[in-house]
């Protein structure tokens, strides 16, 4: 009879064991926290709340909805991006950044995270920052289409990172990032640039003007004509900027651009019959561009008074900056009076181009004996 009753106490002890470890089970998640069926419910619910806080304008509200999401269920990505989004709608870039960093450490690579923390960094002007991340994105890019957009993004920051690299003082570094940018971009016309004047900087001035001559052939840009140029004058070879016009232009032998600027060369060496035959080659170029009618039919008319036709031509081109073409973005068509590394519109590196149709007439000359200015 004893034996019979030690057994069933010792069966009611081992159900009781098993419920309670039931319940453990039930209120212990696989992961050893205490959740219960209902979190993902709860989650949902903080979220939702959140979202219509910061909807109203509530962001403190909006930050406690979500900062208690993320207490309930740790290192939820909706609650932690939830989170980024109301700091940034208070202007907390800090706290956005920090956020972003916590689900790039539980979610490596994670896209939407790293391209915000790319535009954010880059809108701070931590170029260097960016570019690891942008190298990151590339990486990730699986096809050819998704790759181009982002090595072409990849090229503008790195260029940037160069030139905060120049500005600090770290030169070499700077060379690397260039070479890195045309490596990659041999269209890349800042990049050249910016290689040519940091291999100044470093006494390597044959090196530089070599590589604004390797930019100048594979672009036939005019930014690089123009810096080659400049570095004639300064070492006194003026007569040099011909043949470097000329050699581009036989690349391109149509291009308006470089034809205005032959022009232009030649009229500034007072070259007048040399500067007449460009203007006209322009003018059955593109007959639409009324400014270069105006110079050619106010050269011809001067012709028998050259002196001082050429003074006035070459001080109207020069205070007017007639020599700067106005230029345009090819991506978003925002205008700019001569050319630049970046369109601040659409923050696009290397897409201005010279507008070479439909110019702006230029203003006429002032007349001559000190009469009233418009
Ligand atoms: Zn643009």
């Amino acid at each position: 009879m004893l034996a019979i009753s030690s057994l069933v106490s010792l069966l009611g002890a081992f159900a009781l064991g098993l419920l309670v470890a039931l319940l453990i089970t039930l209120l212990i998640g696989p992961r050893g926290r205490w959740t219960t069926r209902a979190t993902p419910e709860v989650v949902e619910a903080l979220l939702a709340r959140g979202a219509s806080a910061r909807q109203a304008g509530q962001l403190d509200e909006a930050i406690q909805h979500h900062t208690a999401a993320l207490d309930v269920d740790e290192g939820h990505l909706g609650a932690l991006f939830a989170l980024a989004e109301d700091y940034q709608a208070a202007g907390q870039p800090a706290m956005v950044r920090e956020h972003l960093r916590r689900i790039l450490s539980r979610h490596p690579g994670e896209p939407r995270a790293l391209t915000w923390l790319r535009d954010l960094t880059a809108a701070e002007g931590r170029w260097e920052e960016a570019r690891g991340i942008q190298e990151q994105l590339l990486r990730r890019a699986a096809t050819p289409e998704a790759r181009m957009p982002e090595k072409a993004l990849l090229a503008g920051i790195r260029y940037e990172a160069g030139k905060v690299a120049v500005a600090e003082g770290r030169t070499r570094d700077a060379r690397r990032l260039f070479q890195e940018v045309i490596r990659d971009d041999p269209e890349f016309v800042p990049g050249y640039l910016g290689l040519g004047e940091v291999l100044q900087k470093l006494g390597k001035r044959r090196e530089a003007v070599q590589v604004w001559a390797e930019g100048l052939q594979r672009t036939s840009a005019l930014p690089l004509l123009r810096r080659l140029e400049q570095n004639e004058r300064e070492a006194g070879h003026p007569g040099e900027m011909i043949q470097l016009a000329l050699a581009a232009l036989a690349r391109v032998p149509d291009d308006p651009t470089l034809t205005f600027y032959l022009g232009q060369v030649y009229l500034d060496l007072s070259m007048l019959d040399e500067a007449t035959e460009q203007f006209e080659r322009l003018a059955a170029l593109a007959p639409e561009i009324g400014t270069f009618h105006a110079y050619l039919g106010s050269l011809l008319e001067r012709r028998g008074k050259l002196t001082e036709a050429l003074v006035e031509y070459r001080q109207a081109l020069k205070t007017r900056g007639a020599f700067d073409l106005p230029h345009r973005c090819g991506e978003c068509g925002n205008r700019f009076p001569g050319w630049v590394d970046r369109c601040e519109r659409c923050g696009r590196w290397n897409s201005i181009q010279p507008v070479t149709w439909a110019l702006p007439p230029l203003a006429p000359p002032p007349p001559p004996h000190g009469g009233r200015q418009p």
